[in-house]
């Protein structure tokens, strides 16, 4: 996505070689029209998979996991950050760390909105090491959906995240690849 490329250009503030800041774009402000573009573009990728619900991680990827459900005409169901281990019986739990905040969290998303009839299509905002996304995918094998594919908005290459995920034999596909944050510039493949 070009349009997309060039906000990142515009609005992304390099922090380190490691961490791109996305504020303006992704995590504290939103552009609904881009938004929404991201999620027809999504749903267009993932056409004809037969999804019946789209599933994301609080908080930065549910905007765009909206957008897509919206796209597809299904429910978008994200799992919930949780300081504390709570595990009930009637939630799957997983524990990830957390790159950016470096801390360690758990996800839970509810039983019953996951079962073995559902086609789940994963959206995320960034993959980076892809704890978050390894953790909420094992809550969905162990609910027995199936997980047609996984959707990010900005894949960084130089980390293993995606790469990971690919090797378990899920397609996963990104919007935006970026190869590095050296020289203070955003390289993008
Ligand atoms: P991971 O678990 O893949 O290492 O990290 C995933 C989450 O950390 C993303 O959903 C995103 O919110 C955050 N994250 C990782 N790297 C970056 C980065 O360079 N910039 C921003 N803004 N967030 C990041």
């Amino acid at each position: 996505m070009e349009e997309l490329k060039q906000r990142i250009l515009e609005q992304g503030v390099i922090l380190s070689d490691q961490v791109l800041k996305l504020d303006a774009i992704l995590n504290h402000q939103v552009d609904p029209l881009l938004i929404m573009k991201m999620g027809r573009e999504f749903a267009r990728r993932f056409e004809g998979e037969r999804i019946t619900k789209v599933i994301t991680v609080e908080t930065s990827g549910i905007p765009v996991a909206f957008a897509t459900a919206l796209e597809l005409k299904v429910p978008m169901v994200f799992g919930k950050r949780k300081k504390t281990l709570t595990s009930d019986q009637d939630s799957y739990t997983e524990r990830v760390p957390s790159f950016t905040k470096g801390i360690v969290t758990d996800i839970m998303v509810a039983k019953s909105f996951l079962s073995p009839e559902d086609r789940l299509l994963f959206i995320d905002d960034i993959i980076a090491n892809g704890d978050a996304a390894r953790g909420l995918i094992r809550i969905i094998q162990r609910a027995g959906s199936e997980l047609v594919g996984m959707g990010v908005v900005v894949e960084k290459k130089f980390q293993r995240g995606a790469d990971t995920i690919r090797e378990q034999g899920i397609r996963l596909e990104s919007l935006v690849r970026i190869t590095g944050l050296s020289d203070n510039q955003i390289h993008f493949d």
